[in-house]
């Protein structure tokens, strides 16, 4: 499979007010994450809120420019592209299907914005992509003649669905798709998407905190830490034999299926720590049960690992025996 998304080093920081007549600081969103996603696959990307995900998927649309490296998509810098280039090529879903479509407009209107937005086709045109984009997701057309609150959150979603397919894109960011959804449609709708991919063969990158519909339908898995990506490696490996402490606390807090057990104990002792004042050494090594004394003042290096890498000192070449 050929790379269709690449980022290279990418790095976003903020300049952010430290409050009356404080300086401003630096806050490091993402911090030289360099991530290859093969045409037709799926990348998960996982970790806490404010690990820098969200800035990642902004990036990965071009909505935010990288403040260093670069996103390509196909070998091409996505900041070169246009906006109808980048629209055509990359589109979001996002979370909250009640939020991020418009209440005062009919469904036809929102499915077909991206095509109005960038003045592709005529009204005949969008007409008839509105009606492909309802059959697509198995919405019923007679619902484009009406609003929003009129839907159910499962539709609300097929209805973004079709919107970020209207442009018929070659990569979806998905943003937490199904998190705001009654569990008994979060299947249905990973299931379309499931559907989608192979129908039109498109690639996803999933951002999510949901470990569960990561496994299920990531090729391939990301952890990311305070900007950071510490863990990358295909989904089977990673879930079978994780190796950052991270990444093996992530797994440890997913609820059990086992009734009665609870959830587990995620070992993350200490709180997820203040992203304008990150721990020096290892960004992790507050809430790290494997942590050595340099990882409070020695930033570990990537280590490859399986087909991917691993970022820890528990695995830089001299420590391999003591993991
Ligand atoms: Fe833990 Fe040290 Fe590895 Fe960081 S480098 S994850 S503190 S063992």
């Amino acid at each position: 499979m050929s790379v269709i998304l690449e980022t290279r080093d990418v790095s976003c920081v903020f300049r952010v007010s430290g409050g009356f007549m404080a300086k401003k600081r630096s806050l490091h969103a993402v911090n030289g994450v360099s991530i290859t996603v093969e045409k037709g696959s799926v990348l998960g990307l996982v970790g806490e809120s404010g690990c820098g995900k969200s800035t990642m998927a902004k990036m990965l649309l071009g909505l935010q420019a990288p403040t260093g490296g670069a996103v390509l998509f196909d070998g091409e810098p996505l900041g070169d592209m246009d906006r109808l280039a980048r629209a055509r090529r990359v589109q979001p879903i996002f979370q909250d299907p009640y939020s991020s479509l418009n209440p005062r407009k009919s469904i036809e209107d929102i499915v077909t914005l991206p095509l109005r937005v960038h003045k592709v086709g005529g009204p005949a045109d969008w007409s008839a992509r509105a009606a492909e984009m309802m059959d697509l997701v198995g919405l019923s057309r007679r619902y484009l003649t009406s609003y929003p609150s009129q839907l159910s959150g499962g539709q609300r979603q097929r209805v973004a669905i079709a919107r970020a397919l209207a442009m018929k894109p070659e990569v979806v960011i998905c943003d937490e798709p199904t998190s705001a959804l009654d569990v008994s449609v979060q299947s249905q709708i990973l299931n379309l998407l499931m559907d989608l991919r192979q129908e039109l063969g498109l690639t996803y990158v999933l951002i999510s905190h949901d470990l569960a519909v990561v496994e299920h339908i990531a090729s391939r898995v990301a952890v990311m830490y305070l900007g950071r990506i510490v863990e990358e490696k295909d989904t089977e490996t990673l879930f079978g034999n994780p190796q950052h402490p991270y990444t093996r606390a992530l797994l440890a807090s997913v609820l059990t299926p086992e009734p009665g057990k609870g959830v587990p104990d995620a070992q993350l002792g200490a709180a997820f720590p203040n992203p304008l004042a990150p721990p020096p050494g290892c960004m992790f090594h507050p809430r790290c049960v494997k942590a050595m004394p340099h990882c409070s003042t020695t930033p570990p290096q990537p280590v490859p690992s399986g087909d991917g890498h691993v970022e820890c000192h528990l695995y830089a070449p001299a420590r391999k025996n003591v993991a």
